[in-house]
């Protein structure tokens, strides 16, 4: 691997590369950097935790190093991930103390924001809503920005940021008078084919696609019906014993619920969410970055682009139902080429997000079961506890506030963001919620074209053609929980009818 004091970059940009702790460049970083280096637009699509923020930074500094009345812009889908950006810029850029840099994003007041405005930056960094306020107010110029980053791009071109987007390219300098780059984990063709009329003969680089899912990570699945998950929780909790553990849900109703219980159950837990007060969610976040708290439960929308090193366990309480987002999401834990554990409960209510995410990470993830796991059922002192918020209304759910979509489509929106979304709601809900749940596993059978477990261990992966790489699917390291002689969790009905499915 290349070092940085290989690549053409100045004094005081590797002095804030060595301030940060790196030495040699990672795979995106080696193949990226000479190339935006020399002013190219690019659309990189590479892996959570491959170094990316650093492509666009370095990049950023050393333009700023030839010109210093130079001006970029960094756009990011969450306040999380802005915040993140500027910590990394400040650090990358500790060589230049005039460079300066501000950060503006929504659910704080505009008056701080404002002040960093008045004198000029070199770096702007921020969402695309509290971007757009500062532009309509004048405040901030995009005609000024000779370099735009787009940073997960593939959220950004998601319907909910689409106009707004639009907007913003539509008040900047010509693609050909600027640099534009597009980083992304995930690029799907859509994004691209959207994305290139904004850009200047942009150079397309994918690295490592084959590992869609970040190969350091054990990945375990354990079949649980619905009213056994948090208990199911609570032991697996009981067995691992986590330094560090972040916890996905698919509602905000859920995570709030879920951090309850955990508390009653006497672990430090709390929850994250798109609505909570900013000062709140940054303390939140910043205490689980310092240890000083172990357990989070998050919404997909609020855990984006959130960084905390050394995390060792990823649960993913409901499987998500956008398959991208299982990758995002275990993409917390294992980063920059650590390894971590990731651990999925489909229950009857998400299960159909399974076949997606396999045909998309082309691999099963391996199946658990609490015995073999050596799991031991432990007291629930939360039994029967369920959280409902009271300001939301049964039969709708909360859009995220920045999303424009169509009232239609609300639902994959509010999906999308991570935000209460009820299943499948006036599709085929009311069907299947009527099934017994053998008919409703039949139901998934058909309908995503799956395997039933007693296959899931031979069965070829169906790949789906313009999903690349065409790479032969991988099997994750056998898990580390060993079987033991211990009570087990009594398995619930829907366990039992798995094991009949798979002729156990
Ligand atoms: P991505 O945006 O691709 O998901 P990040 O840019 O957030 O990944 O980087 C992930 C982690 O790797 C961060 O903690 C970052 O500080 C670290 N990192 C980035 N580049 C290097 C490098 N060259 N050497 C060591 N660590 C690095
Ligand atoms: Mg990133």
């Amino acid at each position: 691997m290349r070092k940085f004091t290989e690549l053409p970059l100045s004094e005081e940009v590797l002095a804030g590369i060595s301030k940060a702790g790196y030495t040699e460049c990672t795979d995106v970083q080696e193949r990226v950097l000479p190339l935006t280096l020399e002013g190219r637009d690019v659309m990189v699509q590479s892996k959570t935790g491959s170094g990316k923020t650093a492509v666009f930074l370095i990049t950023i500094l050393e333009k700023y190093a030839l010109n210093s009345s130079s001006a970029a812009l960094i756009v990011s889908p969450t306040r999380e991930l802005a915040v993140q950006i500027e910590e990394d810029a400040r650090i990358l850029a500790s060589g230049y103390p005039d460079f300066r840099i501000g950060c503006f994003y929504g659910g704080v007041g505009y008056k701080e924001q404002m002040e960093e405005l008045k004198s000029g930056l070199n770096l702007y960094v921020g969402t695309p809503g509290r971007l757009l306020d500062f532009a309509k107010s004048s405040k901030i110029d995009f005609r000024c920005f000779d370099t735009v980053v787009l940073d997960e791009a593939d959220r950004m071109f998601d319907m909910g940021f689409y106009p707004d987007i639009q907007t913003m390219f539509s008040r900047m300098v010509s693609p050909k008078e600027r640099q534009t780059m597009l980083f992304s984990a995930t690029l799907s063709t859509r994004v691209r084919n959207l994305a290139w009329k904004y850009m200047n003969d942009a150079e397309e680089i994918t690295v490592q696609p084959e590992e869609i899912t970040v190969k350091n990570i054990t990945q375990e699945l354990f079949h649980v019906s619905k009213d056994e998950k948090f208990g199911l929780l609570l032991s697996i909790l009981s067995k691992i014993n986590p330094v560090s553990c972040l916890i996905f849900t698919n509602t905000k109703d859920k995570a709030v619920e879920v951090a309850k219980r955990l508390q009653m159950n006497g672990y430090k837990a709390e929850y994250l969410m798109g609505d909570m007060p900013q000062s709140k969610r940054l303390k939140t976040i910043d205490r689980m970055k310092e240890g000083k708290l172990p357990m989070l439960v998050a919404t997909d929308v609020a855990a984006r682009g959130l960084q905390i090193d050394d995390l060792e366990l990823v649960v993913n309480y409901d499987i998500p139902e956008d398959f991208e987002s299982y990758v995002h999401r275990i993409g917390r834990t294992a980063r920059a080429g650590k390894s971590g554990k990731a651990i999925t409960l489909a229950c009857e209510e998400y299960i159909y997000g399974l076949e997606p995410i396999e045909r998309y990470i082309q691999m099963k993830i391996p199946v658990l079961w609490p015995d073999e796991a050596g799991l031991v059922s432990v007291e629930d002192k939360s039994a029967g506890f369920k959280y409902k918020s009271p300001s939301r209304r049964p039969s709708s759910h909360t859009v995220h506030k920045d999303s424009k979509k169509p009232q239609k489509n609300a639902r994959k929106s509010a999906v999308r963001k991570g935000e209460s979304a009820p299943v499948r709601k006036g599709e085929d809900y009311d069907k299947l919620s009527k099934m017994s749940l053998e008919e409703r596993m039949a139901y998934y059978k058909k309908e995503y074209g799956g395997v039933s477990s007693a296959d899931r261990k031979k069965a070829p992966i169906q790949k789906k053609p313009q999903q690349k790489p065409a790479q032969s699917p991988k099997r994750t390291e056998k898990s580390s929980m060993q079987p033991k002689e211990v009570k087990v969790v009594k398995k619930g009905i829907f366990s039992r009818i798995l094991d009949k499915l798979r002729g156990r």
